[in-house]
């Protein structure tokens, strides 16, 4: 394929299968080893997940928050970049398979395939509680919140309408919390006063959590003052109750019935099937089982990194599926790579730095935990932000975003507000 023919054969050839957070990071770390590398991701672009609720809740652009991957690595000469499907791996044959293109050889492979959201075996739910991972899931959850708004704008009959203006979001992690604060915003803030047959101010957003709390892999200070924070926002949230049932008209909530033409699934995460493809031992969210130095048991040639990979710590713990740790296992694995080929050892095993745990409430508040210190409201709000900023590609974007996030700040306007892709009303989803 017109692919390969790129790769030099007098140099190691390294596939890297995901351009997320730690493929991106494994390519930068080869930037000048003696290798070929071949990214091969099934979309054009990477992406910033931790801003994805923005785009779902009609704060920023697609745009803003993804960038095309043969963009970004165009100066960086040792690297082909391929647009296709990755369907499987045949260890054997050290290639890797793709979905309708020829198969891709190999002499090192990094498998850095993320992960997608899980409904706990009730993959049913999905057409009715969307997951957020991708761009077109955001699209999807803003033409769903956009257009609930608006139907509810035809309506008559006031338990119909409600059902328009209730909003139940599943799962209340980091992205359960964000998604259902900024929905609460939009309500009060930015729609208030857009629509003539009601008061944007009655919808009603219900955060609904299986566990004991919000924001369980925070301290329950904190925790406690994500809660209190998200109530005052409006949010309703319900502890411990679990959902059984995801429907057309609502969820179902041991027993109980909750009558909402919009929820939002943001509870369970699994794998990429990347364990399948290399039969390789996985946990029980199907993440490979890597050994101290990322490598797949008995395929010293082969890594697997970020949230496909189940990586732990020191002292036993699972290394957290967040941006930073992919990144350092990307750049752990290119060390690796680079020591092999200079004939030297890998030296130590993978170590993960905590680089801390950060949430926001809204557009004005925010828990972080550094460990060493825990900050929360408007200074967390604010190192949230510079954070996030500075994380994002390029300065157009960094501004842009900025500039987007001080207008919101104060005239809590979003200008992201577009139905695209069918209007829910003529039969779109
Ligand atoms: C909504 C959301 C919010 C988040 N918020 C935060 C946050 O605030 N802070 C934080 O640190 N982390 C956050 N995370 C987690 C963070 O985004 C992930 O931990 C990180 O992206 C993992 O990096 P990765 O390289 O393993 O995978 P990803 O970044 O997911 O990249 C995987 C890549 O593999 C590609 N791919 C997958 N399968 C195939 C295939 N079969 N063939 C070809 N290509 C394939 C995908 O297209 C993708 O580009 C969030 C995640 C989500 C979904």
């Amino acid at each position: 394929m017109a692919g390969q023919m790129a790769v030099d054969p007098s140099r190691p050839h390294v596939v890297i299968v995901g351009a997320g957070f730690g493929g991106l990071e494994a390519t930068r770390g080869l930037a000048d080893a003696p290798v070929h590398i071949t990214i091969v991701d099934q979309r054009n672009h990477h992406l910033f997940q931790p801003l994805l609720y923005q785009v779902a809740t009609a704060t920023l652009a697609t745009s803003e928050i993804a960038w095309p991957v043969r963009h970004l690595v165009r100066r960086q000469e040792n690297v082909t970049t391929l647009l296709g499907s990755v369907a499987g791996v045949n260890i054997e044959a050290k290639q890797v398979m793709l979905d309708g293109e020829e198969p891709i050889a190999f002499d090192v492979l990094i498998l850095a395939t993320g992960a997608r959201h899980a409904y706990f075996g009730h993959d049913e739910w999905e057409p009715y509680a969307p997951g957020l991972k991708t761009l077109e899931d955001a699209t999807k959850i803003r033409r769903r919140i956009l257009s609930a708004f608006e139907q509810a704008e035809w309506e008559t009959d006031a338990a119909e309408r409600a059902k328009f203006l209730t909003f139940v979001v599943v799962g209340a992690g980091p992205t359960g919390v964000e998604l259902a604060g900024t929905i609460a915003e939009l309500a009060r803030d930015t729609l208030r006063g857009d629509f003539r047959n009601f008061d944007t101010r009655s919808a009603r957003v219900v955060l609904i959590e299986a566990g004991p709390r919000i924001l369980s892999s925070f301290s329950e200070d904190l925790s406690g003052y994500a809660q209190r924070a998200l109530t005052r926002l409006g949010v309703e949230i319900k502890l411990g109750r679990a959902v059984s049932k995801c429907g057309e008209g609502g969820v179902e909530l041991d027993g109980e019935f909750l009558p909402a033409k919009t929820i939002i699934w943001a509870a369970g995460v699994a794998a990429s099937p990347a364990a399948e493809w290399l039969h390789a031992p996985a946990d029980r969210a199907g993440r490979v089982l890597v050994q101290p130095d990322l490598t797949v048991p008995g395929h010293p040639n082969i890594f697997v990194i970020g949230d496909a990979a189940h990586v732990e710590t020191a002292d036993g713990k699972l290394v957290p599926g967040v941006a930073p740790a992919a990144k350092q296992e990307g750049h752990y694995v290119a060390e690796v790579i680079r020591a092999r080929l200079k004939g030297g050892s890998p030296g130590a095993p993978f170590a993960y730095r905590n680089a801390g745990n950060l949430a926001t409430i809204g557009k004005r508040e925010a828990i972080v935990d550094f460990g060493w210190i825990k900050l929360k409201g408007r200074i967390a709000w604010w190192m949230w932000g510079i954070a996030h900023i500075f994380f994002l590609i390029g300065l157009r974007n960094r501004l842009a975003v900025a500039l987007s996030w001080l207008w919101i700040y104060v005239s809590g306007q979003r200008s992201a507000r577009l139905i695209t892709q069918g209007n829910i009303r003529k039969g779109g989803n």
